[in-house]
């Protein structure tokens, strides 16, 4: 089949072109997001891969259809970018990449919380000034904290894991479904308001839905411990950016360490070091000197690159072949049917 991908880089080439011979698809790979400007350039072609900053508003999915385009292969989990009841009115499949590597954003999250604690990224930049001193670099135990899990799916499961088997700590977790597994470990459930009162670390690990939007907002960093750590590898939605500049501000947020920003799409998987950054908010968040950022990066392992490419180049042929593929995302109203 005959594949646009959107939001090339040059990783996704050599993962994505490997994948495809298998299966005899005919990949164009164009570098600008997939948006209303860009959404002409996939006409003629059947199916479409796209990427998590990619926008599939309903005018794209009408352009995409219009265009002759029935499948929209997303090379992701999240699909909080689509709108699913647009797809299905103009009969277009959307296919995701349900599990590729959950170790890949589990061992990042984790990554993240010990650089920001024991200020890992300071020090690195300080000894290559041959600055030495420790000072501004005292860090804690992780050992006997209370860390607070904020779903418990594939990744927040192996999060939860980490901190109780691996430095002993104290895990609280909240979820919709409990995991008995991670109760067998001492992983206790409890809600929402009961884990961000008791939890000297939070960490995000549930998608992005109405439910969970603004999750942290200004009443949650009120009703938090002092000098709480956040920890969201997630969806930035979850956090209301400036109600945590608040929270940074007057000291009640010890620490935060983001891979995913709401803004995003506008600066991250881009070289923008030659600009002038026109998100103040986001801006802002870099110069504490308790905030660390990376631009959605936790996925980026050359095993979840690999999963990704083959099961998005899988999902395509499924659905050529017209099977009738576990990875299809149905809206909530024919999900619900279903
Ligand atoms: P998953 O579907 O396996 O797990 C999500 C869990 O969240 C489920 O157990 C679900 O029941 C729970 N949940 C849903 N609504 C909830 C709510 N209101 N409160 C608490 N829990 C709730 O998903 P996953 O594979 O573990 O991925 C988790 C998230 O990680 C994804 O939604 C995605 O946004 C993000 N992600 C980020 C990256 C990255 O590179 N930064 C990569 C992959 C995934």
């Amino acid at each position: 089949m005959r594949v646009a991908i959107f939001s090339t880089k040059p990783y996704d080439r050599t993962f994505l072109s490997r994948a495809a011979a298998s299966h005899g698809h005919e990949l164009t790979f164009f570098e600008p997001r997939l948006d209303r400007t860009t959404a002409r350039l996939a006409e003629g072609f059947p199916a479409v891969c796209a990427f998590v900053n990619d926008t599939l508003d309903a005018e794209v999915i009408a352009t995409l259809s219009s265009g002759g385009t029935r499948i929209v292969a997303l090379r992701a989990a999240g699909f909080n970018n689509v709108a699913l009841d647009a797809a299905e009115e103009k009969g277009v499949t959307v296919l995701r990449v349900p599990a590729y590597s959950p170790h890949a954003v589990a061992e990042f999250s984790v990554g993240l919380l010990l650089a920001l604690d024991r200020r890992i990224h300071r020090a690195w930049a300080r000894v290559r000034e041959n600055n030495f001193a420790l000072e501004g670099l005292l860090g804690h135990d992780l050992h006997g904290r209370t860390v607070g899990i904020v779903g418990t799916g594939r990744i927040g499961a192996l999060v939860a894991r980490a901190y109780r088997l691996g430095f002993g700590c104290e895990v609280v977790a909240h979820d919709r479904y409990e995991v008995d597994d991670l109760k067998a470990i001492g992983v206790t459930y409890v809600d929402r308001d009961e884990l961000i009162e008791r939890s000297d670390i939070i960490s995000l690990h549930c998608p992005l839905t109405p439910e969970t939007h603004y999750l942290i907002d200004e009443a949650a960093i009120a009703r938090a411990k002092q000098g709480f750590l956040l920890i969201n590898t997630s969806r930035g939605a979850l956090i209301n950016a400036e109600a945590v500049i608040g929270g940074l501000k007057s000291g009640r947020i010890g620490g935060v360490a983001l891979d995913v920003y709401e803004q995003e799409a506008d600066l991250f998987f881009e070289d923008l070091s030659s600009e002038i950054i026109q998100d103040d908010v986001f801006q802002r968040l870099l110069t504490f000197p308790n905030v660390l950022i990376t631009g959605h990066q936790a996925f980026f392992t050359e095993e979840a690159l690999l999963a990704i490419a083959e099961t998005t180049m899988g999902n395509i042929a499924d659905e050529e072949a017209g099977k009738v593929s576990p990875n299809r995302v149905l809206s909530e109203k024919v999900a619900g049917k279903g």
